[in-house]
């Protein structure tokens, strides 16, 4: 018998084979972490497998089987043909801080910073915001959780705000008819609470960039390169918060995730959310769970269409994966191809990528003029949302021979 994972969607449970899971060791800010299982042992599931060596965040098993194979980037699971519902708690402690840091909970929203070193600094008077933006198009995960768990949110900020002595929890959300049951949710579960509300942010792309929301929200201009602890505030993911509730009130590892499947889909209407992933589980698993997709296809794209990157059946579900995304057939584009890079949507690797798919030369690369160097090599986006035109920019690829232009900005 073939072990089977339980996957939860807007239709129900869906149950598919896994087989095996496999972990990478770097899903997270910093470096690979280092395994403390070995090939052959039997782990449980949420049994801590690897610890990080510096910047980093615990791995847990995300399935309850035999260690199959274990290298530089991953350990890989047999998953045992009976799952069990529990899971092996991480150590108890009174600590939140500690509690957060055991479980391993990174940043979900696709970053991955370390939560549990994220919140070790103190904000008195200041704020701690909740990021439900759900940006990137198609994703929606996020918001169909908030829709039956608000509580669990506010539950969240309230830890938050406890943790770095913050006096105002704030949860920011577009405003958007899709979003109308997340929002009254989201309201009726702050109304308990004098310290949490929730305020809209401007419906486009990309609110969901932490200097966006705290331009939005606090009208303080961070520059490109500062955090938002420069304006006495943290920010995390929605799914975060439920990974820190979790972690605190139920001693539970992160070892899921919740993902959208999107695009070439057979069956796009149905399935295409699916909660409480085991991290470690393939695409092809989560895409069959789907109901399929159409052979023809460009790349299968691992997270958002604005910032996600190439990915394959093989690639596994990891602690900041959002989208499953089966792409349109690349245009058959054997041309000269101009380039244009955005810090909030796709960068120059990226767009190259892309060219090299289509079959086209790229002749000419510029950045989107509002990205600067922030001193250290890195080019940030002055002006995240406020996007300007890009004729200038245009003529000059024009004049180094573009025939067509590749643009990852967002709004032009
Ligand atoms: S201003 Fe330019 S770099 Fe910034 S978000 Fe808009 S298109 Fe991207």
């Amino acid at each position: 018998m073939e072990a089977a994972v339980k996957l939860e969607s807007k239709i129900g449970l869906i149950e598919k084979p896994a087989g095996k899971v496999v972990l990478p060791l770097k899903q997270h800010v910093g470096g690979p972490c280092k395994p403390v299982v070995g090939v052959g042992d039997l782990v449980e599931r949420g049994q801590l497998i690897a610890v990080p060596e510096g910047l980093g965040a615990n791995i847990h098993a995300s399935v309850k089987g035999v260690v199959e194979s274990l290298d530089e980037g991953s350990i890989a699971i047999k998953a045992d043909a009976d799952q069990p519902e529990d899971f092996v708690k991480i150590k108890e402690t009174d600590d939140l801080v500690e509690a957060i840091k055991e479980a391993g909970v990174v940043g979900a929203g696709g970053a991955g910073f370390p939560t549990g070193i994220k919140l070790g600094t103190k904000l008195a008077g200041g704020y701690v915001i909740a990021n439900a933006a759900e940006c990137e198009p198609i994703l929606d995960h996020n918001i169909l959780y908030m829709e039956d768990n608000a509580d669990v949110i506010v539950r969240g900020v309230k830890y938050v705000m406890e943790v770095t002595e913050a006096a105002n929890g704030i949860i920011a959300i577009k405003p958007k008819i899709h979003n109308k049951k997340a929002i009254e949710a989201l309201k009726k579960a702050c109304s308990k609470e004098k310290s949490v509300e929730v305020k809209l942010l401007p419906d486009m792309y990309p609110a969901g960039d932490e200097r966006v929301i705290i331009r939005e929200l606090m009208g303080v201009e961070l520059k490109p390169g500062q955090l938002p602890l420069e304006a006495n505030a943290v920010i995390c993911n929605v799914e975060t918060m439920k990974n820190i509730v979790w972690a605190i009130e139920d001693r539970r590892p992160v070892i899921t995730k919740d993902v959208t499947v999107g695009g070439r889909l057979k069956d796009a209407k149905n399935g295409k959310v699916f909660f409480n992933v085991p991290i470690g589980t393939d695409f092809e698993t989560l895409l069959d769970a789907s109901g399929g997709y159409y052979g023809h296809y460009g790349e299968i794209v691992a997270g958002g269409p604005f910032t996600g990157k190439k990915g394959s059946e093989q690639t596994s579900v990891t602690k900041t994966t959002g989208g499953i995304l089966v792409a349109m057939p690349f245009p058959n584009e054997k041309r000269k191809v101009g380039i244009i890079a955005c810090e909030c949507g796709a960068q120059e690797e990226r767009l190259r990528q892309i060219a090299e798919e289509m079959g086209a030369e790229v002749v000419a690369e510029k950045k989107c003029k509002r990205m600067k160097d922030d001193g250290r090599g890195r080019y940030r986006c002055e002006l995240p949302g406020s996007c300007p035109g890009q004729a200038e920019t245009v003529l000059y690829l024009k004049k180094h021979g573009a025939e067509v232009i590749l643009t990852g900005t967002c709004q032009d």
